[in-house]
C-alpha cells in the first residue's frame, strides 16, 4: 500500500455517524460541553438528514419550540452544531469497522480511519421498497418511495408523472401527497391495508377534502404492470379478494419503516428482533461499551423532533461514559406483547435514567381506542395505566417510562401489552 492509498488516522473523542436531527442534536450537545473534538460523518452531499429534502412545515415543534418546514429545519440543526464546535464531514460513508472498533470511512479525498473514544450510531431509517414488500409484476421506471420522490422533486427539480398511486396512509403518505400535487401529479388513489389510514383523522379528512384523494382502505396492491413506464396497478380487497386496475404512470411506496442498521449489525451490536435496529437501554447505550444509538435507527420511525431529543438524552450517556461511568447490576429484556410490534428502549438496568422524555415508544398492528397498559413481570402485573389517547397503526404510541419504577431488572424481563 502507498502512503497515499492509506487511510488517514482521526482520533476525535465522539464521533457520531448521522447528521440527521438525531445526530446533529447530540452533536450540538456534546460539542458544547466536552473539551473533546466532536466529528460528525455523512455519506450525504450535505447535512440535515430527512428533512433536508421534506420540504414542508411540520418541524422542530417539541426541540426547538417553532414549526419549520424540513428544510428550515435542517439548516438550524446544522449551524447549531457547527455553532457549538462540531466538525461535520458531509460524503463520507461509514462502510464498516476494523478490528479495534475504529469507523473505516471512504470519501471523494481517499479513506479515513476513524477511532474515537465514544460513537453515537445516528444512522434513521428508510422506507422499506416495492422490493423488500414483495409486491409482484413488471419491474417499470416510476415506482419509489416518499424518500426517493422528495430527492427527486425537492434536489433534481424532476418530474415525477402525472396520475400516482400512494401506498400506505401514514402522516408521510400524506406528506408523499403533498409531493407529488406541488410537483403536478394528482393522487389518484391512496391504499392502506387497515380499516382506516393510519394517520391522525384530522390529516386524513384534511387530505380527503382538501387534496381530494380517494382512498381505499382494507386493500393492497398486488401486480405493476407497464413496460418501460408504469402503466397501471391491481388493487385487490383484503376481504372480498375483488381486484381493479387503476391507471397511473407513478406508484409510491410510503412508511413501512426499517432501521438503518447494517453499520450497527457489522459492528456486533446485538439487534432488537422487532424494531431491527440496534438493542439500546434508557441511556440509549447499546449492547457494545462506548457504541450509543439515538434516533429513527432505535424506533421506525417517529418524528423529527423526537428523534433530536433522543440526539440530547444521547448526549448525556455519552459525557457519562466520556467520564468514567459505566452500567451497573444485571440487565433485563423490556418486550412488547402483541397488539404491539415492538418497544423502544428495549433493555433495563437498575439506577439508569429514565429514557427521552419519560416515554417509552411502542409501535401497534392494530387499533385500540382506549388502551390500558399492562407490565409484567415473570406473569405478574406489576403496573398498568390507561392511556388518554387511541393507539394506532403508523405512528408512535407513548407511554410513560414512570410505570417501569422500580421494577427490579434482576428478576427477569420485563412485559409491556394490554390488559
Ligand atoms: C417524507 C417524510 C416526511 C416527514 N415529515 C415529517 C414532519 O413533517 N415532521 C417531523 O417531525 N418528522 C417528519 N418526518 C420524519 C423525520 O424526517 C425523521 O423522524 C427524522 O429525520 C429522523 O432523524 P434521524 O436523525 O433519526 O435520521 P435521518 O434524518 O434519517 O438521518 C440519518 C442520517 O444518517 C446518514 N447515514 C446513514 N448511514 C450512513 C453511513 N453508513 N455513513 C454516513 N452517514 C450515514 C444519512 O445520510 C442521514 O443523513 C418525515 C419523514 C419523511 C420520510
Amino acid at each position: 500500500m502507498t502512503p497515499s492509498q492509506r487511510p488517514v488516522d482521526m482520533r476525535p473523542d465522539v464521533l457520531v455517524i448521522g447528521a440527521g436531527p438525531a445526530g446533529l442534536t447530540a452533536a450540538a450537545d456534546l460539542a458544547g460541553t466536552t473539551a473533546g473534538e466532536v466529528l460528525v460523518l455523512d455519506r450525504e452531499e450535505n447535512a440535515g438528514g430527512i428533512p433536508r429534502h421534506s420540504d414542508h412545515l411540520g418541524y422542530g415543534v417539541r426541540d426547538l419550540h417553532r414549526m419549520l418546514t424540513g428544510p428550515d429545519y435542517a439548516r438550524r440543526l446544522v449551524d447549531a452544531a457547527t455553532a457549538a464546535g462540531a466538525t461535520i464531514r458531509t460524503r463520507a460513508m461509514v462502510t464498516g469497522w476494523d478490528a479495534d472498533g475504529s469507523a473505516e470511512v471512504t470519501t471523494p479525498t481517499g479513506r479515513l480511519l476513524v477511532r474515537a473514544k465514544a460513537t453515537v450510531l445516528a444512522t434513521g431509517a428508510r422506507e422499506r421498497p416495492r422490493s423488500a414488500r414483495l409486491v409482484p409484476g413488471d419491474r417499470p421506471r416510476g415506482v419509489l418511495t416518499t424518500g426517493q420522490l422528495q430527492n427527486l422533486v425537492h434536489l433534481h427539480h424532476a418530474d415525477p408523472g402525472h396520475r400516482a398511486v400512494v401506498v400506505g396512509g401514514e402522516l408521510v403518505s400524506w406528506s408523499a401527497v403533498l409531493t407529488l400535487r406541488e410537483a403536478g401529479c394528482r393522487t389518484v388513489l391512496l391504499t392502506t391495508e387497515y380499516p382506516s389510514p393510519e394517520s391522525y383523522a384530522v390529516f386524513n379528512l384534511a387530505g380527503r377534502l382538501a387534496l381530494r384523494t380517494p382512498v381505499a382502505t382494507g386493500t393492497r396492491v398486488v401486480d405493476i404492470i407497464g413496460e418501460g413506464r408504469v402503466r397501471a396497478v391491481v388493487v385487490e380487497s383484503i376481504e372480498t379478494g375483488q381486484r381493479r386496475t387503476v391507471e397511473c404512470d407513478t406508484v409510491v411506496f410510503t412508511g413501512d419503516w426499517i432501521p438503518d442498521h447494517e453499520l450497527a449489525r457489522l459492528g456486533g451490536l446485538e439487534l432488537d428482533t422487532h424494531t431491527r435496529g440496534p438493542r439500546v437501554d434508557t441511556a440509549l447505550r447499546t449492547s457494545r461499551p462506548g457504541f450509543f444509538a439515538a434516533g429513527n435507527l432505535v424506533h421506525p420511525v417517529d418524528t423529527a423532533d423526537i428523534s433530536a431529543l433522543d440526539g440530547r438524552h444521547v448526549a448525556a450517556g455519552v459525557r457519562a461514559y466520556l467520564e468514567g461511568a459505566r452500567p451497573s447490576g444485571p440487565a433485563a429484556l423490556i418486550l412488547a406483547d402483541k397488539p404491539f410490534r415492538w418497544i423502544a428502549p428495549n433493555v433495563l438496568r437498575p439506577d439508569d435514567p429514565a429514557p427521552p422524555r419519560g416515554r417509552l415508544l411502542l409501535w401497534t398492528d392494530e387499533l385500540v381506542r382506549r388502551p390500558h397498559i399492562s407490565v409484567r413481570q415473570n406473569g405478574y402485573e406489576l403496573a398498568h395505566a390507561r392511556l388518554r389517547w387511541p393507539a394506532s397503526p403508523g405512528r408512535v404510541v407513548r407511554v410513560p417510562s414512570s410505570l417501569l419504577d422500580g421494577i427490579d431488572p434482576a428478576a427477569g424481563d420485563v412485559t409491556v401489552g394490554l390488559r
